[in-house]
């Protein structure tokens, strides 16, 4: 697009930092408005799936932005039976790996990477209220009077206030609760998995080995169950379905922190159109099972600076990004649907436990799935030639 656009950016999370320095790499005059003071640690599985990896090195990037984390060389599986499968990442074009992130770390890093490239950032500015005008939107905060720009992103997240006001937002329908914490490691401090426990009710729990010290915890539970127990009570029983959790970690220390998070799905019918673009939570979420969320928002942030770059009209740039974004999302809406209703059924956790356990490269190419290394389709086929 020849002509240099003024763009406000609503959040300073990876979709937003993404899209601002893109775009003002691309000579747009971009400012990037992000309601905390600082950045903080969000409550995240902190996996950066290998998929994501690859994006982040092609766009030049993930030394900048990763230099300081360590690799995930795949994922251990174990089901509800005590099933407990390792499979590597497969590896089929480079060395694939993952990534385990410390998300505080991490965006701000992409935020000081979007400074170094003019973005205008208002840290501490809480956009209450937008408007259209004529030519594009107008944003009012707390701080200032207003601010207008010909293209509003909103990158605010999961809960995306943003399109609730603009009643954009679907309806959603969903009992999903996750509890998130931190521990100190104790066995297997040498092995770069992440690990994925699935119990018999349906009920979830991933482990991101951060460093040799911490280890994220998320449980993704039924909200049901927390109604009935504290939450300190409902892991610590959960862990001693698991042999394997209890020798990683002992008991659950009892001053640890626990904190919830819901709703973990986030509909969103509009996407772009009318001089406004939503990017990465706030453009649609789905429980952050196959931990791929920061990949999304990147990814995201990188259709909508492709699509503008690409193309002399901004209505006509929007209209592309809502087409691969939609096409992207569906295909991740039928992985989860699939997933979801095999963590459900303890029968079938068993059967494909049993049958991915069989060949070890059967495995990899399971986990390739997850860590969106393959398509659907095309991991599926090549388990089933395995
Ligand atoms: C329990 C859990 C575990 C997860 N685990 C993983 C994982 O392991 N791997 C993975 O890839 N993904 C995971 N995810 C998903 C991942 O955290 C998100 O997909 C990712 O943070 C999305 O980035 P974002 O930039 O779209 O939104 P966010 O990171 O949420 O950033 C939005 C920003 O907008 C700001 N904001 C909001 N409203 C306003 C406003 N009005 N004005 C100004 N600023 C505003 C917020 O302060 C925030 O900084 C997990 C999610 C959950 C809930």
């Amino acid at each position: 697009m020849k002509e240099k656009l003024k763009v406000g950016v609503i959040g300073g999370g990876p979709a937003g930092s993404m899209v601002a320095y893109l775009l003002s790499l691309d000579g747009h005059d971009v400012t990037l408005f992000e309601k905390q003071k600082a950045l903080s640690r969000k409550l995240c599985g902190e996996y950066l799936c290998p998929k994501g990896v690859e994006l982040l090195e092609n766009l030049g990037l993930k030394e900048t932005l990763c230099s300081q984390f360590l690799p995930l060389s795949g994922m251990i599986l174990s089901s509800p039976q005590g099933v407990v499968v390792q499979c590597t990442f497969p590896q089929i074009e480079k060395a694939w790996s993952g990534i385990s992130l410390n998300r505080q770390q991490f965006d701000q890093n992409l935020l000081n990477l979007a400074i170094t490239k003019n973005v205008k950032v208002k840290l501490g500015f809480n956009i209450k209220e937008v408007l259209k005008i004529k030519k594009g939107w107008q944003l009012l905060s707390d701080s200032f009077e207003e601010f207008d720009c010909d293209l509003l992103v909103a990158a605010d997240g999961r809960v995306s206030p943003i399109a609730k006001k603009l009643k954009h937002s679907g309806k959603l329908n969903t009992s999903r609760v996750a509890i998130h914490f931190y521990l100190p490691r104790i066995a297997h401090k040498d092995l770069r998995y992440g690990e994925m426990h699935i119990f018999n009710d349906g009920t979830y729990c991933g482990i991101d080995p951060i460093s040799d010290e911490e280890v994220n915890v998320s449980f993704v539970v039924d909200a049901k169950k927390i109604r009935s127990k504290n939450l300190h009570q409902l892991c610590q029983g959960y862990f001693q379905q698991s042999p394997r959790l209890v020798e990683m970690f002992g008991n659950l220390p009892l001053n640890i922190e626990l904190k919830t998070v819901s709703p973990l799905k986030n509909i969103n019918n509009f996407v772009a159109g009318n001089s406004l673009a939503y990017v990465g939570d706030a453009s649609g979420f789905i429980d952050p099972l196959t931990g791929e969320g920061i990949y999304n928002a990147i990814l995201s942030a990188h259709l909508l600076a492709d699509s503008i770059r690409m193309e002399q009209n901004l209505e006509n740039a929007l209209k592309i990004y809502k087409k691969n974004k939609k096409k992207i999302q569906l295909q991740k809406k039928f992985l989860n649907t699939a997933f979801q209703s095999v963590i459900k059924s303890p029968i079938l956790c068993k059967l494909i436990a049993g049958f991915i356990q069989k060949k070890k490269k059967r495995a990899d190419f399971f986990i390739g799935i997850i860590g969106n290394i393959d398509t659907p389709l095309k991991g599926i086929v090549k388990m089933l030639l395995t």
